[in-house]
């Protein structure tokens, strides 16, 4: 972020072969021209949460419509991305394809649009305002906006995991059966065994080669 701004302050131009970097060149600021395009680029750096987000590097797979309009350039545009993060309920790692859709202006450098959105208001001010720089926009805070933005709050590994056991913290969906009742009922029954044995342990291993002296009588 703070590189993004400096680079801003410095005014650095774009670098057309950066990978979210697009030529607008080709629609010739006809408005109705049209190019559509599909790219797959790789992730930005911190692109997500705590919690979840797009691995550094991960293959994000863009289709986009650019529009040429009076005033610039309308993006508009899905990206789907694999994104990987942390279930919240068993804290186990989760994966999973992330898809968001997205729509954004760039303005012509020259274009008179900043008295416009001062006229239409408090709301209007505080959007973020995007310009193309000659022909070329910068996709990337677009991008991270919508990303970032469609990313499950509370994200789970499937939808009915069970998460931990409240009481000892076990992971419930590798024991279904998970029950502290039938624990202690199982300490409770060792008990009472041992309680028994300690009564008439020693009398009944005597009584064992007596009962097999009887059954001679028997016969
Ligand atoms: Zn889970
Ligand atoms: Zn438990």
């Amino acid at each position: 972020m703070s590189d993004r701004r400096k680079q801003e302050a410095l005014k650095a131009p774009l670098d057309s072969r950066s990978p979210l970097v697009f030529d607008t060149r080709e629609l010739g600021r006809r408005p109705g021209a049209l190019k559509r395009l599909s790219r797959t680029v790789p992730a930005p750096k911190d692109l997500g949460t705590e919690v979840v987000g797009v691995p550094e590097g991960a293959a994000m797979e863009l289709d986009l419509r650019l529009e040429s309009v009076m005033e610039g350039v309308l993006v508009t545009g899905t990206v789907r991305a694999p994104l990987t993060g942390e279930c919240v309920r068993c804290l186990e790692p989760l994966e999973q394809e992330g898809e968001a859709d997205f729509q954004e202006m760039f303005s012509y450098p020259d274009a008179d649009d900043r008295s416009r959105y001062a006229d239409a208001g408090d709301d209007a001010e505080d959007e973020e305002m995007f310009r193309l720089e000659g022909d070329l926009l910068d996709l990337e805070p677009v991008l991270r906006d919508a990303v970032v933005l469609s990313l499950p709050l509370q994200p789970v590994c499937r939808e009915d995991c069970p998460g931990l056991c409240p009481r000892c913290g076990a992971r419930l969906a590798d024991d279904p059966g998970h029950d502290h009742n039938e624990a202690v009922d199982i300490r409770w029954a060792a008990l009472e065994g041992l309680a028994g044995s300690m009564g008439n342990g020693e009398k009944d291993e005597d009584n064992e080669p007596r009962s097999d002296g009887d059954d001679p009588q028997e016969k």
